[in-house]
């Protein structure tokens, strides 16, 4: 008997469906309450921890920006995905934190990198994107991953740091400054960490013009993340279920 068989796999596109279609209920109540159309927020499907099959499907079911948190897991992801008919119109997020030697990598792939957040890593990005502009490419979109609360374990760059980084990504010639990502703590009011996260956005704001993404909320705080200006949503769990204990 097998412990933990493979979902069937039409079983698995129908609780897919169901999965997508509440989280976009969610979106459009959320936007509802905001008084924002839904059309200004992005799903973007974290699919890190779940096989390519679920790439596939989510994007025969329209969704098409997907977010992962591993160079090699987004290759191998994408590698598996190469002559699917949707391939082509799909979006990769970079959502993880990046070493920098996976800048080369992630430049070649990616629609937007969420988590650029210090020098180091957004002067390897405009390198790397450098050479892809030779090569006809567009320059790479990214976001600044500011923190909210200081935490390393979450990431981001601390309030000292955020000036500098923003003027560096957005000075440089390869990068397409875009906007701020965060993700919030754990503990306390969401809203309240939204609401900080949207008054870095307007500081960021008024130091660099153009810039319109909020990249902020996932599975259990989206709604707090869209009432503050959230133009863009990372949802794993609330999609396609628990990761389990190791890989996130
Ligand atoms: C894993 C991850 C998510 C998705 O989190 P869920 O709670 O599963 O929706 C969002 N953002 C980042 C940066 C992540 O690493």
């Amino acid at each position: 008997m097998p412990v933990s068989p493979e979902p069937d796999p039409d079983e698995r596109l129908a609780q897919l469906r169901e999965a997508l279609a509440a989280v976009r209920a969610r979106i459009a109540a959320a936007c509802a309450a905001a008084g924002r159309p839904a059309s200004e927020v992005t799903l973007v499907a974290v699919t890190k921890g779940f096989p390519a099959d679920d790439v596939a499907r989510l994007g025969r079911l329209g969704a098409l920006d997907v977010g992962e948190a591993r160079d090699q897991e987004a290759r191998a992801k994408r590698a598996e995905l190469a002559a699917d008919p949707l391939a082509g119109d799909r979006r990769w997020h970079v959502i993880g934190r990046l070493q920098t030697n996976k800048a080369r990598s992630v430049a070649t792939y990616a629609a937007l990198v969420h988590t650029v957040d210090r020098l180091g890593l957004a002067e390897a990005l405009g390198q790397a994107a450098a050479h892809g502009l030779e090569a006809g490419r567009p320059r790479l979109p990214v976001l600044v991953q500011a923190s909210l609360d200081g935490d390393p374990a979450r990431g981001g760059a601390g309030a000292g740091e955020l000036p500098a980084l923003l003027d560096a990504a957005a000075a440089h010639p390869a990068l397409d400054l875009r906007g701020l990502m965060v993700v919030a703590p754990r503990e306390g009011d969401p809203g309240a960490h939204f609401a900080a996260a949207a008054a870095l956005m307007a500081q960021a704001r008024a130091r660099i013009g153009g810039l319109d993404v909020l990249s902020a909320g996932m599975s259990g705080d989206l709604e707090a993340a869209i009432a503050h200006g959230a133009t863009h949503v990372r949802v794993g769990t609330a999609l396609l279920g628990d990761r389990g204990p190791i890989v996130g």
